[in-house]
């Protein structure tokens, strides 16, 4: 691992400011996770900088998310609010390396990082245990076998199911998106090791390791094989009596050694880097936030800090305000992210229950739906913690276009207005595949409203052409 990782991501809570190329946190992001080598890492006290942070230039206080969600300064070494981050651009300029993510936002990006990788690793550790269990389990006679009991028998097949002399277990290519091998779970032929026989099914097999012999029928290049009457066999399962009273060993593992089946390693040997790294990326971020939170304490030594202001608490009853985005208040519906994090986790958890899956690569499949819920579950509340904050009411007067948000966080942090001086051009464009207003600001920047209202559009439109200090024609339309 290098000196810094930086992963890049396309989205960051957009706060403050003005969004557009000249703002920092918007567009590509870096996480910062470079730190001083060799710096003693303070471990500051619990207390309430666990439930607040405070801006370090206006020292204003945010609880909660938002206090989380506070930027990092790397050259004033504390966090700064959205308003602020103007300030540090204007003193001394803000690029990538000397802002950082805050390690809320890292975590999520860990997060949906692991988000790739853990379902299939959990299937992976559930295979080496269940590998370890056979491997481990002593071989039972069949003579002295109990109904009921787990059991390892090790004999020889004596007796084919419904196929061709000398076939005793066989199956089926599948070929789709490449080619798989399926073990007939109707198959049913006898063992005997001398001491006893047992007939066996493999109706809810785990595995069944490749048999002695390759399918007479292959077209694919992988090792499908069969079982014959007198080949060796050892059959991991339980002993059970089925519906017509018979006594079967319902088997899970078949293999004709005890060596065998083997752990899937290509798949350890994909999944283990990424699982090294979500650690490696996990220690890093927490080191870094326990840093720049001491750094932060020392910054702020000795000075008091002011409750967020709640003032105005409502809209100017006197301006012309429409309804516009309601995504202002995500943070505040934690039930909503948390709702729609847990909704993708519906696809495999009905798989679970319709497929009722036994077999290894079930269970693999069962891991692909999973790493898409994961996927899903992380990335919505990414979108909740990290969108761009959106006005939910927007006036047009001879002044400028004025803004509302749900969060008293947010009214501090933005524009409470954009006086029609800083606006330099008025346009339609598209975010996205979305339709979108487009502010051009006289600071370069631009501020964009993707799915706004007919109304709230054609009034600012209407405004633009009124009160426009530099009409631009081919701007209005
Ligand atoms: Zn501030
Ligand atoms: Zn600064």
């Amino acid at each position: 691992m290098g000196d810094r990782i930086q992963l890049i991501v396309g989205v960051a809570r957009v706060r403050g400011g003005t969004p557009g190329p000249g703002n920092l946190l918007e567009g590509t992001s870096h996480l910062h996770l470079g730190g001083p080598r060799g710096k003693r890492i303070y471990s500051p006290p619990l207390g309430p900088w666990l439930v607040s942070r405070t801006c370090g230039r206006c020292l204003i206080e945010f609880p909660g998310i938002d206090g989380r969600l506070l930027a990092w300064c790397n050259r004033d070494k504390f966090f700064v609010c959205g308003r602020c981050v103007k300030e540090c651009r204007k003193l001394h300029g803000t690029n990538r390396k000397s802002m950082g993510f805050p390690a809320i936002i890292s975590a999520l990006m860990i997060l949906l990082l692991l988000a790739c990788f853990a379902p299939s690793s959990v299937a992976l550790t559930y295979e080496y245990t269940r590998l370890n269990l056979w491997r481990a389990t002593a071989v039972t006679p069949i003579g002295s076998a109990l109904v009921g009991q787990t059991i390892k028998i090790f004999g020889t097949i004596v007796s084919e199911s419904s196929y061709a002399y000398p076939v005793a277990l066989s199956g089926h290519e599948a070929i789709g998106r490449g080619c798989t091998w399926i073990w007939d779970a109707g198959a049913r032929f006898a063992a005997s090791d001398g001491t006893g026989t047992v007939f066996v099914t493999v109706a809810r097999y785990w595995e069944i390791a490749d048999g002695p012999h390759p399918n007479p029928a292959r077209t694919c290049n992988i090792p499908e094989s069969q079982y014959y009457v007198g080949d060796p066999v050892v059959i991991w399962g339980n002993l059970e009596n089925d519906s017509s009273g018979a006594t079967v060993l319902q088997a899970s593992v078949v293999s004709p050694n005890a060596a065998h089946p083997v752990p899937n390693l290509l798949g350890w040997a994909i999944v283990t880097p990424f699982l090294v790294l979500c650690v490696g990326l996990s220690l890093r971020t927490a080191v870094l936030a326990r840093q720049r939170l001491a750094l932060h304490r020392k910054s702020l030594e000795g000075k008091a800090s002011l409750p967020l202001p709640t003032f105005p608490d409502t809209r100017d009853p006197g301006l012309p305000w429409q309804k516009t985005y309601a995504g202002s208040a995500l943070l505040d519906r934690a039930r909503y992210a948390g709702l729609f994090a847990a909704f993708p986790w519906a696809l495999p958890a009905v798989y679970l229950w319709l497929v009722r899956p036994h077999s290894q690569n079930e269970y693999y499949i069962m891991a692909l739906f999973a790493t898409l819920s994961a996927f899903l579950a992380v990335s919505v509340l990414f979108t909740a913690l990290t969108s761009r904050v959106k006005p939910s009411a927007m006036a047009v007067t001879q002044a400028g276009i004025h803004f509302w948000y749900e969060r008293a966080a947010d009214r501090y942090e933005l524009d409470a207005v954009i006086p029609w001086s800083d606006v330099q051009d008025v346009r339609m464009g598209v975010v996205g595949k979305i339709p979108a207003l487009i502010l051009a600001l006289s600071s370069g920047g631009t501020k964009s409203f993707p799915g706004l209202g007919a109304e709230v559009r054609d009034a600012i439109l209407a405004g633009w052409r009124e009160n426009a200090v530099h009409p631009s024609p081919e701007g209005i339309q």
